[in-house]
């Protein structure tokens, strides 16, 4: 059997887990993972005290919050993943809980895994990521020039992310709150996707270096990218 209708016949059991294929990100579950570097490793691009706060009381908080909200509708779904993709399988008066706790959790674990110290891998995206992101943007600086206005445009709370759509196709794109490109039903059809790269704006990942200049924050991140993880997540995605 071919792929494509191998992929048809089995969309209506298998379609929450589609657009994640498992290995493209690092095993998620339940439970709050340990940073995978010090505290102090992304300086002094990002501040010790803010991934301190920002991971051990806001990444937290939400773990917290998110397994409440199950336990109280009684979900038995123990894959963020799955949670997220089909927040309509999760009780009403818990969905918005689920929506922003599970997407909080998602997010920031992908987050920590997407920056690493500066100068510990390559400096950009490289084979086939880096040729994928040229023909798409025109040059890697096109890319980081789109993905840096859809973070600074972003009102408010929100990230900014590079997907790869369901046709394959790299695209950036922005959500507000803890909302993230798996969620079907919330965020647009177009804009549906596998995220690769994503950057949290909510002010709390920034604002005690570097205050309302939320441009500058954007600009220093670029140095902590961790672009293996990216290429990584970009063939998983592709697969
Ligand atoms: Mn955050």
């Amino acid at each position: 059997m071919n792929r494509r209708i191998f992929l048809t016949t089995t969309a209506s059991t298998a379609a929450a887990s589609l657009l994640v294929p498992a290995s493209s990100h690092a095993a998620i579950d339940l439970s709050q993972a340990a940073l995978p570097y010090a505290p102090e490793a992304l300086e002094p691009h990002i501040d010790a005290v803010t991934m301190g706060i920002h991971h051990g009381k806001h990444h937290a908080a939400y773990v917290k919050n998110l397994g409440d909200a199950l336990k109280a509708a009684s979900v038995t779904q123990t894959d963020p993943l799955a949670l997220i993709s089909d927040l309509s399988a999760v009780p009403e008066a818990q969905r918005m809980l689920v929506r922003n706790n599970g997407g909080g959790h998602v997010n920031h674990t992908w987050f920590w895994n997407w920056m690493a110290p500066a100068g510990s891998g390559p400096k950009g995206p490289e084979g086939k990521l880096g040729e994928a992101i040229q023909s798409t943007f025109g040059s890697i600086d096109d890319f980081k020039k789109l993905f840096g206005e859809a973070g600074t445009k972003r009102f408010g709370s929100g990230w900014a992310w590079l997907i790869v759509t369901k046709d394959d196709k790299l695209k950036v794109t922005s959500t507000p709150n803890q909302d993230n490109p798996l969620m079907k039903g919330i965020v647009a059809d177009e804009d549906l996707g596998t995220p690769i790269l994503g950057l949290d704006v909510w002010e709390h990942a920034y604002y005690l270096k570097y205050q309302n200049k939320r441009p500058d924050y954007i600009a220093a991140w670029w140095n902590v990218v961790n672009w293996s993880q990216v290429a990584k997540g970009f063939e998983a995605a592709k697969a």
